[in-house]
C-alpha cells in the first residue's frame, strides 16, 4: 500500500457526535463478514474475518482516492461453517439464524442513517453465502439500492481471482494464507506453514457431490490447496483484484457515484 495511506476510520472508534458529522459527507458503510472456523494448523480461527477486515481498509483507501468517504462497521465473526464444526473452536450457526442476525445488522445500519451498505465477506461456504445473499435481497426489497454485495463467489468476479481459488481448494490454501501474510503475518504459524504439502482434494467438487464436512471431503486438517506456496506479495496482488471487485460491484449499486470506469 503506497506511504500516503490514511488511518482507516473504524465506527467502533467514532463517538456519536462523530459520526453524525461524517453522516453529512453520506459515507459507504463497509460491513466486513467473516466465521469462527478452522483454518489448516497455520492459520487462526478468525482468518476470514482478518481478511474482510484488510479487504475493507484497502477498499476505503481506493475510496479515499475517489474522492468518496466510508466508515468500517464493526465485524461479524460469526457464520453458517458446517463444513469445518467438527474442528475446534469452529462456531456454526443454523442459516436461519446467520440470515436473520445480517438482515438485522444491516437494517440497524439503516436505522440509524446510514444509506448505503457494502457487504464484504470472505467466507465461502455455499450455505453462509446463500443466507447473505438472501438478507442482502430481503433488504433490497425494502430499501432498493441501499446495499452492495461484491460477492467473489459470482462467476464474473470469480475469474478475476487466483488459478487456485477459481479451482476452489481456497479453504486455508495458498489464496488464503497468501492474503493472512499480507494483513496479519504474526498469525501465521510459519514452521507448521512449512510442513504442509499441497492437498490436490477437489473441495467444490466434493460439495457438489453432497460430502458435508472438510475431512470427509479431503482435508483432515482443514486446508485444501498449497498453503506453503503462498507469498506476501501474492496476497497484496489478490487484495488489488478484490479492491477492484468491490469498486466495481459498488459502480454497479451507485454508477453516478463511482462511474464504472473509476475502477
Ligand atoms: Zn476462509
Amino acid at each position: 500500500m503506497p506511504s500516503s495511506t490514511r488511518r482507516p476510520v473504524y465506527l467502533a472508534e467514532l463517538s456519536y457526535p462523530a459520526v453524525a458529522r461524517l453522516q453529512a459527507q453520506q459515507p459507504i458503510v463497509l460491513l466486513p463478514i467473516g466465521a469462527t472456523e478452522a483454518h489448516g494448523p497455520h492459520l487462526p480461527l478468525l482468518t476470514d474475518v482478518y481478511l474482510s477486515d484488510a479487504w475493507a481498509r484497502r477498499t476505503q483507501q481506493a475510496l479515499w482516492q475517489r474522492g468518496i468517504e466510508s466508515l468500517i462497521a464493526p465485524a461479524l465473526p460469526y457464520a453458517v461453517t458446517e463444513y469445518g464444526a467438527d474442528f475446534s473452536g469452529t462456531v456454526s450457526l443454523d442459516a436461519e439464524t446467520a440470515e436473520r442476525l445480517y438482515a438485522a445488522v444491516l437494517k440497524g445500519l439503516l436505522r440509524t442513517g446510514f444509506s448505503s451498505l457494502c457487504v464484504l465477506n470472505s467466507h465461502l461456504e455455499p450455505a453462509h453465502i446463500a443466507a447473505l445473499r438472501s438478507a442482502v435481497a430481503r433488504l433490497q426489497q425494502e430499501h432498493a439500492g441501499c446495499v452492495a454485495f461484491p460477492d467473489q463467489t459470482e462467476k464474473r468476479f470469480a475469474r478475476m481471482l487466483t488459478d487456485e481459488y477459481k479451482r476452489g481448494n481456497c479453504h486455508a490454501g495458498r489464496y488464503e494464507t497468501a492474503l493472512l501474510l499480507a494483513c496479519q503475518p504474526q498469525l501465521v504459524d510459519e514452521e507448521r506453514r512449512a510442513t504442509l504439502p499441497e492437498n490436490p482434494a477437489d473441495l467444490v467438487g466434493a460439495m457438489r457431490a453432497g460430502i458435508a464436512d472438510f475431512a470427509s471431503a479431503g482435508g483432515p486438517l482443514a486446508y485444501f490447496g498449497s498453503p506453503a506456496a503462498a507469498t506476501v506479495q501474492e496476497g497484496d496482488a489478490i487484495y488489488a483484484r478484490l479492491v477492484e471487485i468491490a469498486l466495481l460491484s459498488m459502480s454497479d449499486t451507485w454508477p453516478t457515484r463511482l462511474r464504472p470506469e473509476a475502477s
